[in-house]
């Protein structure tokens, strides 16, 4: 959790967005948000007190009542002004990202990008809330099934996807005509608030958007307030457990989404050169930090010599450095303390056998920012810290298996279960690991397999608290509850008294 520090004179403090309009905080506690680029503090943000999550849902609760009576026409219709706004002002969004998160900007115009997927899918909700119809289920009787929204929803989110992850919770909730209270990560919080601008911009009713700042005093007040139906929580593995027990326990509709430790199996028929690739592009990206990054490389056989060879090769070549200079392809860390948390795996892997192929920490950048190299470890073993915990930063392990059986066996006794990968040229081994593999999202010659809008996002065992999948036609399902209606018109001619149980017939 962050610290409150006074933050420096020059820290542009960061504010709610209650009922249409910024609202600067009353508590008096704030966080301090970096560049980790440079090393400096540029921010402030208001941490919410439990009466300022409670305006925020009650200027949710009050949107409510008009928000979902809107045509499904006209929420069609300004989701196409909030796509075309948010793509135009893209680079704005990305800028905002690459300054508190640290991604390069070429990353983080791809995090905006697979946003607006979403943005897109929503567009299409008059298609996505269709029902059913059955006419004549009994003589002059017809019955059908709507879904509506649940009310006011919120959302709490990780640093890692500061505008992508928001987007993949209000988007379909908002389309589905419920009202939202983001809490987003407070390390990386100003994408929020620029969004909720944008959203004002386009049209949307004031009250039916509201982003409240925070720590856990703001996420257990949204968990107790008893006008909250539903949570969609993004984050690591221990938060979402904690908050998926509590929203349950206090009776509302969970999803909680959280770590990873995604393997990515290359046999020893694999395209080594594209295999190789593959690796560095989603072991290194956006540093590591993300959720389907891949951590682990299962080298099956004898491919693993050529294959450390070929990622070996490609790694001095990977361009470290701030985020806004346009050749650099990998940033800095999201703080200091979890930059020298990833670093201090190297020497843990170290003592526990492992070998350090290539250390991170060798790399030197100007200035004070969060930077750490790339690091490759090699010989790691199922019971080494490295193998075991999420790093979330740019450390690629190797585990060295004898058989695709091993191999799989591995993926399948991790804890968590988000992403896994398999390269190889054999059809039938991709089919069967498609069959085997006990996780949510399988890639077969992709490294990064993250659905596309109109699929749902999730993973299994300790990736994923819930029963729904985060956007697409599950996010659809989580945001609306069903309603069955059996209707029959009067007509005299038909109509008597009869006390026996109603029959379809
Ligand atoms: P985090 O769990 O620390 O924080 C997530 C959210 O929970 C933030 O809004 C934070 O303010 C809040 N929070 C933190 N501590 C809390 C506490 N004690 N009580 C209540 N709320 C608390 O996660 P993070 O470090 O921001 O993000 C990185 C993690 O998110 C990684 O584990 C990553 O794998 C995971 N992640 C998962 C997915 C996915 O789709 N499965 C996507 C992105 C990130």
């Amino acid at each position: 959790m962050t610290e409150t520090i006074a933050a420096p004179p020059k820290a542009k403090p960061i504010h709610h967005w209650i009922g249409g309009k910024t609202l600067p905080g009353t508590s008096g506690r704030s966080g301090p948000v970096w560049n980790p680029a440079t090393g400096e503090q540029t921010g402030a943000v208001d941490f919410a007190t439990p009466e300022e999550v409670g305006a925020a849902v009650k200027a949710a609760k009050e949107a409510f009542a008009s928000w979902r009576a809107v045509s499904l026409a006209r929420r069609a219709e300004l989701f196409f002004r909030i796509r075309e706004l948010v793509n135009e002002h893209r680079a704005d969004i990305a800028r905002f990202l690459t300054l508190e998160h640290g991604k390069v900007t070429s990353d983080a115009l791809g995090e905006v990008a697979r946003g607006l997927e979403v943005i897109e899918f929503a567009c299409g909700i008059p298609t996505l809330l269709k029902g059913e119809y059955s006419e004549q289920a009994s003589t002059g009787i017809d019955v059908y099934s709507i879904r509506q929204p649940l009310g006011v929803v919120a959302g709490i989110t990780p640093f890692n996807f500061p505008a992508m992850v928001p987007m993949w919770m209000w988007a379909p909730a908002i389309a589905c005509g419920n009202t939202f209270v983001l809490k987003p990560s407070e390390k990386d919080p100003s994408a929020s608030v620029y969004t909720a601008e944008l959203l004002k911009e386009a049209g949307l009713p004031d009250g039916v958007f509201n982003v409240v700042h925070g720590d856990k005093v703001a996420v257990d007040s949204i968990l107790g307030h008893p006008d909250v139906s539903a949570v969609s929580f993004v984050g690591s593995t221990p938060i979402a457990r904690y908050v998926y027990e509590t929203g349950t326990q206090n009776g509302k509709r969970m999803q909680a989404l959280g770590g990873a430790k995604n393997h990515m199996i290359v046999l020893p028929d694999a395209d080594i050169e594209m295999a190789a690739d593959a690796a560095v592009s989603a072991a290194y990206g956006s540093a590591g930090e993300r959720c389907m990054a891949v951590s682990v490389v299962v080298a099956v056989g004898d491919v693993a010599d050529p294959l450390i060879g070929a990622i070996q090769q490609r790694l001095p070549k990977v361009k470290v450095g701030p985020g806004l200079e346009p050749e650099n392809e990998m940033g800095p860390l999201i703080t200091r303390e979890h930059r020298d948390k990833v670093a201090s795996y190297l020497d843990t892997a170290a003592e526990q056998g492992a070998t350090v192929v290539a250390d991170g920490r060798e790399l030197e950048v100007e200035g004070d920012g969060f930077f750490l190299g790339v690091s490759l470890i090699d010989e790691v073993t199922p019971e080494m810290d490295a193998y075991r915990d999420e790093i979330f930063g740019p450390v690629l392990s190797v585990v060295r298996a004898g058989t695709y059986d091993e191999a799989v066996k591995l993926v399948n006794e991790n804890p968590y279960g988000n992403g896994t990968a398999i390269f190889t040229r054999d059809g039938g081994v991709a089919r069967q690991f498609q069959f085997d593999a006990q996780a949510g999202m399988v890639g077969v010659n992709v490294p990064i397999p993250v659905p596309v809008a109109y699929y749902s996002f999730g993973g299994w065992k300790a990736s994923l608290f819930g029963d729904r999948h985060i956007y697409g036609p599950e996010g659809i399902d989580f945001y609306t509850r069903g309603k069955v209606v059996t209707s029959r018109w009067p007509d005299p001619a038909t109509s008597k008294v009869d006390l026996g149980f109603p029959q379809t017939r």
